[in-house]
């Protein structure tokens, strides 16, 4: 499929990450990016989103990262898979754009959340700008698929008062089919987490056919409910909202007949994850 043209937007303010954005760092140089990833002076981010309710704790501002080394076959932001399709922001520029909501924030016992993407394809523009928005008082959480968990120091991590760990699937060789890489860093990520007491939600997406068997589900509730640390779990359930984007890039969608879980297997994961002592929505 030939992918129709598209044009780069002008605002880094998005309504929505489900906007199709590609190629805004169109002109940047190599030695640019380069620089870029290894001073955090810069970063490449889809858009910036305010008024979410559901990217942790009360009402926050959400920045959408560009790159990511992961290919869920389930993804809803292909478009966030390239770092290039990301905007290019300088540092001070990320900081204000959050702080100027520094009150409402508060009002709304709410925070920043960095997402993607994969934040940490950005390590050192993402903890850079944790660092800066939390020392305005803004509580900041981290929405990480946890790979490259190891490239935050123990102190760096002190930077980010919550960690979104996305726990794709239990199964090893499901994962690298999923996803196209291995779950370990992601587990070593979540015990690490776990060993220095820092808090964590774990997300999970509820996909029928591929994520949502019993035992899948009871594995990850097994392990998120023996490391002591996890103060919530989110179950999403799978949706099409980003089945366009493939489309429009010309990408192979391979989940077209996959049907929404219904209710009642949502609330059964939940309850799976209840069974562990867990608190999950
Ligand atoms: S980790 Fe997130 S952004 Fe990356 S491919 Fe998976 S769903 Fe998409």
């Amino acid at each position: 499929m030939i992918a129709e043209p598209l044009s780069p937007p002008n605002s880094i303010e998005g309504l929505s990450p489900y906007e199709l954005r590609v190629d805004q760092s169109r002109g940047v140089s190599e030695s640019v990016v380069k620089t870029a990833l290894e001073t955090g002076d810069m970063g490449f981010l889809h858009s910036f989103t305010t008024g979410s309710t559901v990217d942790g704790p009360g009402v926050r501002v959400v920045g959408w990262t560009a790159g990511c080394q992961f290919r869920c076959v389930y993804c809803h932001n292909p478009d966030t898979w390239n770092m290039m399709n990301g905007m290019p922001v300088t540092l001070e520029r990320a900081i204000d754009a959050i702080r100027k909501y520094r009150h409402s924030l508060k009002i709304m016992a709410g925070g920043f959340t960095l997402s993607g993407g994969e934040p940490l394809m950005q390590d050192r523009f993402a903890i850079r700008l944790f660092t800066a928005i939390k020392a305005a008082g803004i509580h900041t959480a981290l929405d990480t698929n946890g790979f490259l968990g190891e490239r935050l120091s123990d102190e760096e991590l002190e930077e980010i008062d919550l960690v979104l760990l996305d726990i794709k699937t239990w199964d090893p060789e499901r994962h690298r089919r999923l996803t196209g890489k291995d779950i370990n860093p992601t587990l070593d990520f979540a015990c690490r987490l776990a060993g220095l007491n820092r808090p964590v939600w774990v997300r999970f997406v509820l996909v029928p056919g591929l994520t949502d068997d019993d035992a899948n589900v009871t594995a990850i509730a097994k392990f998120a409910g023996a490391l002591g640390n996890v103060q919530r779990v989110d179950v999403l359930p799978f949706h099409q909202m980003g089945r366009f984007k493939w489309k429009k890039l010309g990408l192979d969608y391979q989940l077209n007949d996959v049907e929404l879980p219904s209710r009642d297997r949502v609330e059964r994961a939940c309850a799976q994850f209840q069974a562990e002592g867990l608190i999950a929505y």
